[in-house]
This record gives structure tokens, C-alpha cells and sequence, in this order.
């Protein structure tokens, strides 16, 4: 059922299960039509039934590979020539666990192309038309292995960083031109991302999991707070403020014409 709809349509990749599962039912409860990204198309299609009924918006499932590059290039064909897409979701991505070493460099190759190339080239696909439409929001679920990639696989952490690097320089870019930006760093989440990423969720302290649906609507509260930068689990904000602030102070003195004066002490001896 198509019904009234301002608030435009919210492509979510990764909706089939899990974080973006979420994010689906939330933000077709929040008024968004809804076009829903994934490889498992009997999965997509029992949320958007569900969705359909509960809500009434029109939810399209669209199943898609993201890893894929002739995937990839169908859903980009989508967001420059759907005009009602107001809103994506970066939410797609693999993890691991095993040590950067210990790892498959193929696995980690996937890792990459799902969740630093595959979110490039759909920023890139809907930001325009976004402009040109006066404007809209693309989120992106970064982690915050983004800040700490000592934490999980190193690869995966690396592959968050250019996350939050990526969403930085949208925002610097966009926000003057009614596109609203935000990354979502969220800890420890429980769903099937630890199964897939090789740790059963239940090796790890319950005190560090978040339940899903929590985490996704921290995050949303977080967007309408207007927040770049969202993580769900921080208990004070300050902390985040200083780490900032310091990355600020850095900025003037990052490019000099001359070397420091410790390395210059060093050649003298
Ligand atoms: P999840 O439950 O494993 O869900 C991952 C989603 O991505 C599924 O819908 C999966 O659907 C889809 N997906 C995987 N590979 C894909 C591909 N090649 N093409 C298209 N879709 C693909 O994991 P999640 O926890 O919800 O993760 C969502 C995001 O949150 C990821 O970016 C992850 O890095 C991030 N994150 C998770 C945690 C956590 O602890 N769970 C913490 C920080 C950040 P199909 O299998 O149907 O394709």
C-alpha cells in the first residue's frame, strides 16, 4: 500500500536481518517509504510484508550483492534515478575477529569492498540528486573500532576508520548544502555479526552488549540531537568533546615548512 509520503523513501542496505533490520522498522514507523538491500531475498521479503502491514508504507525489496561490483552498479542505478530517496542507510558490512595476520587476505579483500567500496560508490550515487532535491541524510554504521582497531580484526577496524574519515569529510562538504551526515559507531551489538564474524556473541562480557534495537534507537536519537558523530554506548559526551578537541589542536601544526626541532637535535649528534 503506497500512501501519502513527505518524508521520502529510506534505501537501507544490509536490511534483512540485524542493525538494519532495525533501522527499517524504525524509520518506516518514523514515515519513510522504504527499499530494502541484501543478499537473502526470503528474508527481505518477510520484513517488508511485516512492515507493510504494520505500517502501510510501501516497502520494495531490492535483493542485491554488495560485495559484488555488477551488484553495486544496479543499486547506484536506483539512487541516482529513484527522485523520492531521501534517506541511506550505509549499513551492509562483514566483520572479523582472528588476528590481522592470522587472517585470509581474500576474506579481507571482501571486507573491504563490502564496507568501505560498496559505501563510497552509494554516497556517491545518491548525494547529488539529494542536492538537488534540496537535500536528505545518508547514515553510516562505522563502529568504534573506527577509534580502536587493536580491539577486533585489524582490517575490519581499518575499514571503520575510513568510515568516520569519510563521513568527516561529508559532512565538512555537505552541510551547507542541506545534506545531513552521520556516523554511527556503535560497541558490541547482539546479532548475527559475531556468528558470521568467527566469535560466538556469547564468548563476550554481557556487560559490553547492547541489544540492537537500543543501540538503533540511540543512534536515532543521536540524529535528531544533530550529532555527526554518534556513539551509543559513551556514558559522557565530554569524553568525546576533548578526543576532538585535541585532533583540533593538531590540525595548524600538521604541515610546516620546517622539520620539528627533535628530529633536528637528532641529526646534529
Ligand atoms: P548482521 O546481523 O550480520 O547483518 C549484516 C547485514 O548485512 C545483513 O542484512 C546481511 O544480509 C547484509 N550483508 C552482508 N553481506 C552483504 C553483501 N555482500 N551484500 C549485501 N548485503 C550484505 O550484522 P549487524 O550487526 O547488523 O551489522 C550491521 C553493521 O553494523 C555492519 O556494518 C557492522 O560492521 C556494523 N557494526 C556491528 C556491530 C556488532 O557488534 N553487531 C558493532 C559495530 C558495528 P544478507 O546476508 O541477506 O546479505
Amino acid at each position: 500500500m503506497t500512501s501519502f509520503n513527505n518524508k521520502g523513501t529510506a534505501l537501507i542496505t544490509g536490511a534483512s536481518t540485524g542493525i538494519g533490520a532495525i533501522y527499517a522498522d524504525r524509520l518506516a514507523r518514523r514515515g519513510h517509504d522504504l527499499i530494502l538491500v541484501a543478499r537473502n531475498r526470503v528474508r527481505l521479503d518477510t520484513l517488508a510484508r511485516r512492515l507493510t502491514d504494520e505500517t502501510g508504507r510501501s516497502v520494495q525489496v531490492f535483493p542485491a550483492d554488495l560485495g559484488n561490483p555488477g551488484n553495486v552498479a544496479t543499486v547506484e542505478d536506483l539512487l541516482r534515478s529513484d527522485r523520492t530517496i531521501s534517506v541511506l542507510v550505509n549499513n551492509a558490512g562483514l566483520g572479523a575477529t582472528a588476528p590481522l595476520l592470522e587472517s585470509d587476505v581474500a576474506r579481507m579483500d571482501e571486507m573491504i569492498a563490502l564496507n568501505v567500496s560498496a559505501l563510497t560508490r552509494l554516497t556517491y550515487a545518491v548525494v547529488p540528486g539529494l542536492i538537488e532535491r534540496g537535500g536528505g541524510t545518508v547514515i553510516n554504521i562505522g563502529s568504534i573500532v573506527g577509534i580502536a582497531p587493536e580491539i577486533l580484526n585489524g582490517v575490519y577496524g581499518a575499514t571503520k576508520a575510513y568510515v568516520l574519515a569519510f563521513t568527516r569529510s561529508l559532512h565538512h562538504e555537505l552541510a551547507d548544502k542541506g545534506v545531513r551526515v552521520q556516523a554511527v559507531m556503535p560497541g558490541a551489538t547482539a546479532t548475527e555479526f559475531w556468528e558470521v564474524a568467527g566469535r560466538p556473541i556469547e564468548d563476550l562480557p554481557s556487560t559490553i552488549v547492547m541489544r540492537a534495537d537500543d543501540m538503533v534507537d540511540a543512534a536515532l536519537a543521536g540524529l535528531d540531537q544533530g550529532e555527526v558523530f554518534t556513539i551509543p554506548a559513551l556514558p559522557n559526551i565530554g569524553d568525546w568533546v576533548a578526543y576532538e578537541e585535541a585532533r583540533k589542536k593538531l590540525l595548524p601544526q600538521l604541515s610546516l615548512s620546517e622539520p620539528a626541532a627533535r628530529y633536528l637535535a637528532s641529526q646534529a649528534s
